[in-house]
């Protein structure tokens, strides 16, 4: 479905974001694997996506700097001389009731979610403008859809993200490049083993499909997004919630 495509994937070395770097691999994209903090993670990763006989390079990168995300944007069109899909996923989670969330908090949850999202958007904008095809997938949340109690920061960075994607939709939709955002519910990830109190439970039983989401329940959303297959949807935020928001 990706044959020959190169997709950048931030966030990549854990969580939904591996699996959508394993799963377009397999689909036959190059990928470009961003991750932050987990060399060794990241580097098994690529193993893994290398037995699919496409190539894989690796970019420790913050996306939250808006100049080494230039750096990162720039070294990714010098080595693979494109860039056709652009997926947006590396995220944090501050979860506090508002009166207990800290400044620091709120900005840096900001700053990885919406302002890193940003920055890729930006710096890559040229590229998708002068090739004249692509597509962006953001990772979002039914959060940033409906709001969630503890969840300032992060559902504000989701909500902030959505707009941001009709926004760039509306923007490069002239030059054939689409713009989605997937909301995902309740994934089982590292992001979400550690919820306090009985919250995981309650969540885990108002969700009609009776299971949490598997990082592949979203990664198969965004291949198809990133296929030809979907050239004529932009601006959507679809959810992958097993029903949790219907
Ligand atoms: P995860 O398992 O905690 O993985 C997060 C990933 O983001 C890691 O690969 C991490 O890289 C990367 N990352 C964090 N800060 C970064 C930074 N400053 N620069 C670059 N990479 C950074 O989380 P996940 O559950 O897979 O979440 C992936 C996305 O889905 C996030 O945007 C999250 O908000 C969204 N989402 C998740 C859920 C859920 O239930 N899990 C629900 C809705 C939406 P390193 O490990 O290398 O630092």
């Amino acid at each position: 479905m990706l044959n020959g495509k190169t997709a950048l994937i931030t966030g990549a070395s854990r969580g939904i974001g591996r699996a959508i770097a394993l799963d377009m691999a397999q689909n036959g994209a190059n990928i470009a694997l961003n991750h932050f903090g987990e060399a060794e993670e990241a580097e098994a990763v690529r193993e893994l996506i290398l037995r699919e006989n496409v190539r894989c390079e690796l970019y420790e990168c913050d996306v939250a700097d808006f100049h080494a995300s230039k750096r990162m944007a720039d070294d990714v069109i010098r080595d693979f001389s494109r860039v056709d899909i652009l997926v947006n996923n590396a995220g944090i989670a501050r979860d506090n009731p508002i009166l207990r969330v800290s400044e620091k908090d709120y900005d840096d949850v900001m700053d990885v979610n919406l302002k890193g999202s940003f920055n890729l958007m930006k710096h890559l904008y040229p590229a998708f403008m002068k090739s004249r095809a692509g597509t962006i997938i953001n990772i979002a949340s039914i959060c940033g859809l409906h709001g969630w109690a503890w969840q300032a920061s992060y559902a504000a960075s989701k909500g902030g993200l959505i707009a941001l994607t009709k926004t760039v939709a509306k923007e490069l939709a002239g030059r054939g490049v689409t713009c989605n955002a997937i909301a995902p519910g309740f994934i089982a990830t590292d992001m979400t083993v550690g919820l306090q109190g009985d919250r995981k439970e309650t969540l885990l039983a108002s969700i009609p499909l009776t299971r949490a989401g598997r990082p592949e329940d979203v990664s198969k959303l965004a291949v198809f997004l990133a296929s030809d297959w979907a050239a004529y949807i932009t601006g959507e935020v679809i959810k992958v919630d097993g029903g949790l928001c219907i």
